[in-house]
This record gives C-alpha cells, sequence and structure tokens, in this order.
C-alpha cells in the first residue's frame, strides 16, 4: 500500500494567492466596471530587450546545424556561461571558480532543492517576514513541528523578526541553528542588508558551523554599492554560505527560467571535508535534474555581454523608476512605506493599525490597486503591506493616482 509524505498535510493552506484571487474575482464580479490595477504579484512585465532575444535565437540557430547542435550539456552548466558568472563575480571583487557554479532552471527550485543536502535534524531560522519557499520546503522535507495557527508559527522553526524597529534585519538566532535563510534584497521588505550586518551572520555561522542560505535575486537592483550584493563580499563566507541567483528579476527570465547557485569548494559543515558538499550538490543537481535549456543558456551568455549588461540595466531602471513613483506618490498622504530603494518592493504600514486584509479590502474597494497582504509572508507581516514595482509604467501611475485620490485616510 502506498502512503503519502504526510508533511504535506503539516502545510498551513497555500492560502494566500488563491484568496487574493478569490477576493479579487468577487470585487469585479460586483463591480465589473472597475478597472482592476495589479501591484501584486512578483511577476516582470516588460519585454526581453534585443541582444537577449539576439543570444535566444542564437542558442536556437545552434540547435538547426549538425555542426553546432547540443545534446545534453556540461553537466554544471555551460562552461562559457559559468566562466561569465566567474568574471561577472570577478568585476565587484568576489573571486569565484566556475566549479562553484551550478546553473540551474532558476532560483526558486534552487532554494527549494538545497536544502536536501542536508540533515534532517538541522535546526531551520529563516526571516520573518519571508519568501514563503524555505519554510514550506522545510515543512516537506520533516524538519518542522505542527503549524500552530495561533500563532502563525511552526514549531521547530526559529522564526528571526524582521521588523521597523532592526530596519528589517534580523538580530542573530539565540539558540543554535544550522541552516540560516537570509534573503537579501529582501522579498517581501525591500530592505538590504549592509556588509556589517551580513558579516555577523557569517561570524555566527562560522562559529556554529551552520549553513547561510543566501537568496540574492535581487542583487542587481542595488543601486547603493556600498551595500553587498554577493553575501561573498564578506571575509569568511565562502566557508560557510551557499549563494542562490537568477536572470528572472535580473534580465527578465521570469518565464525563461535560468538561474545559478554557488557552493564554494572551502565550504563546510560539521563532519564534511572540503570540496564535499560541492559534491553532494553536484551529485543532487546530476540525480534529480538534466540541465537548463542550452538555447536558454545562450540567452544568459547574452545577458553578461556588455550589452545585454546594459540593457539588463535599462530595464531594472524602468522598474526602479516605479518603485521611485510610487513612493513620492504614497508619502506625502501620510503613509509609511518602505524599501523600494534598492529593491522593487514597498512595504507599507498599513494606516490606522489596520489587519493586512482588512487593508487589502479597503484598498482593492476604494482604489481598485491589488497588493499583498504582509501576514502572508509570516507572522512578523501582520500591519504591513506589499506593493510590487513590476508593472507597465501608466498601469503604476494609474494606481498611484488612484491611492492619493481615493484611499480614505
Ligand atoms: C522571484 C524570486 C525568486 C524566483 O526566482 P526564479 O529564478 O524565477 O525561480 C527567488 N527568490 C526570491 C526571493 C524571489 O522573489
Amino acid at each position: 500500500m502506498a502512503t503519502i509524505n504526510k508533511n504535506y498535510r503539516k502545510l498551513a493552506a497555500g492560502y494566500l494567492f488563491p484568496e487574493i484571487g478569490r477576493r479579487t474575482r468577487n470585487f469585479q464580479a460586483e463591480n465589473p466596471k472597475a478597472k482592476l490595477l495589479r501591484l501584486g504579484i512578483g511577476n516582470t512585465t516588460e519585454a526581453l530587450t534585443p541582444e537577449i532575444v539576439a543570444g535566444l535565437q542564437r542558442g536556437v540557430q545552434k540547435l538547426s546545424k549538425i555542426s553546432t547542435y547540443t545534446g545534453y550539456g556540461d553537466e554544471q552548466g555551460n562552461t562559457a556561461l559559468r566562466e561569465g558568472l566567474a568574471k561577472f563575480y570577478g568585476e565587484r571583487g568576489v573571486s569565484l571558480s566556475p566549479d562553484d557554479i551550478f546553473v540551474s532552471d532558476g532560483a526558486k527550485p534552487d532554494s527549494s532543492n538545497i536544502q536536501s543536502i542536508f540533515g534532517d535534524d538541522n535546526i531551520v531560522a529563516i526571516q520573518d517576514p519571508a519568501y514563503p519557499v524555505y519554510v514550506d520546503t522545510n515543512v516537506i522535507f520533516g524538519r518542522s513541528g505542527d503549524f500552530d495557527s495561533g500563532t502563525g508559527k511552526y514549531s521547530n522553526f526559529v522564526y528571526m523578526k524582521c521588523d521597523e524597529e532592526n530596519g528589517f534585519f534580523p538580530s542573530l538566532p539565540d539558540k543554535k541553528v544550522d541552516l540560516i535563510y537570509l534573503c537579501s534584497p529582501n522579498n517581501p521588505t525591500g530592505a538590504v542588508a549592509t556588509k556589517d550586518q551580513l558579516k555577523m551572520f557569517v561570524d555566527y555561522a562560522i562559529k556554529h558551523q551552520a549553513v547561510i542560505i543566501f537568496d540574492a535575486a535581487y542583487s542587481e537592483y542595488i543601486s547603493n554599492h556600498d551595500l553587498p550584493g554577493s553575501i561573498y563580499e564578506v571575509d569568511g563566507a565562502e566557508k560557510c554560505a551557499i549563494e542562490i541567483n537568477s536572470f528572472s528579476k535580473f534580465a527578465g527570465f521570469t518565464g525563461v527560467r535560468l538561474g545559478w547557485t554557488i557552493v564554494p569548494e572551502q565550504l563546510t559543515v560539521e563532519n564534511s571535508n572540503p570540496g564535499e558538499v560541492r559534491t553532494m550538490w553536484l551529485r543532487r543537481q546530476t540525480t534529480f535534474f538534466n540541465g537548463a535549456s542550452n538555447i536558454v543558456q545562450e540567452g544568459g551568455l547574452a545577458v553578461l555581454s556588455e550589452t545585454g549588461l546594459q540593457e539588463s540595466r535599462g530595464l531594472i531602471d524602468y522598474y526602479m523608476q516605479n518603485a521611485s513613483i510610487i513612493r513620492s506618490g504614497l508619502q506625502p498622504i501620510g503613509l509609511t512605506v518602505y524599501g523600494g530603494d534598492n529593491a522593487p518592493y514597498l512595504w507599507l504600514r498599513t494606516p490606522g493599525g489596520l489587519s493586512s486584509w482588512d487593508f487589502f479590502d479597503k484598498l482593492l474597494r476604494e482604489t481598485w490597486v491589488i497588493g499583498t497582504p504582509g501576514s502572508g509572508f509570516g507572522p512578523a507581516g501582520e500591519g504591513f503591506f506589499r506593493l510590487s514595482a513590476f508593472g507597465h509604467r501608466d498601469d503604476i501611475k494609474a494606481a498611484v493616482d488612484n491611492i492619493v485620490n481615493k484611499l480614505k485616510l
């Protein structure tokens, strides 16, 4: 008799986006003339740029001729792409071997799968609020106890609170933990960790032989270059940190699919030899995954070209101007707005002490704008609300106009 993985039953219902969809559909049914403005989901909206389209086309062309045809690619990903990524890091002062870089189909799969190479009794620490993948995948793998709907927390996880008092970057866990998930620039709060803040975690991880899983999916949105775009800008991080990144938000690849993970050879955990963790990730990937599409990897190479980088920065500037339009529209009407300077997310304190969901309903009803309730990202997100800067300029402007003119504060 087959049985199921009962850990799936522990998952608090996949409530956030379905519930947003349900409330939105109800509202639209009752108000068919309302033109809804969606600033909810973190999904890119602007077209791929010419150099990158040419790269993808080159990928297709290569497959069309016997002399350049390739089937399965190099195990860890296209060697030229891994060398290009190593050079990309080199330019910001981080020295990596292409052998430490693993190309994948995105940061979400990697941030889900990485936990599978660690022991099932490892204690997991996550930022609260956080991108939900870190929590859910560790629940599925059995590292949590049950969900407590009163506190909104799973037992056995260590929730590292990120709030206004600590500038949305957590203090060190007050007990020994083994796997620490950090995301900077942060989804959902838009906060970016400083080198000193990351150094504090790197020192902790080295002392406790813990591993930091660093999600840098928004690194290219950092405009203040005193802030680290890679955890390896911090001394010692190569001994204790795995970094995950992607072309999704960097170059509009959310639907194209291409990412990478760095597992440095020097990284060690309790009882492991240097290189062993990296070899385990190779084993995991070559067993469960057969590589990113060779067409798409050609597109990734185009992103890293001089013109490709320039064009991608143009796309990022576009979204960051959206962020600036949202922020400069909302602050003067008395809303408290965080983030949006080095990340495409704005994190609002809900006005009048409203709960995240009550503010969702109010914003939808009065302004037709759809955002994301902060409580969907963890209990410390209650009383906050995320607006995304991914959108067409006209929609962003219309949303800000509606909020400024119609929201009753
Ligand atoms: C969007 C996002 C990702 C997803 O990346 P993909 O490469 O598209 O899978 C990963 N992490 C965070 C924090 C994100 O917001």
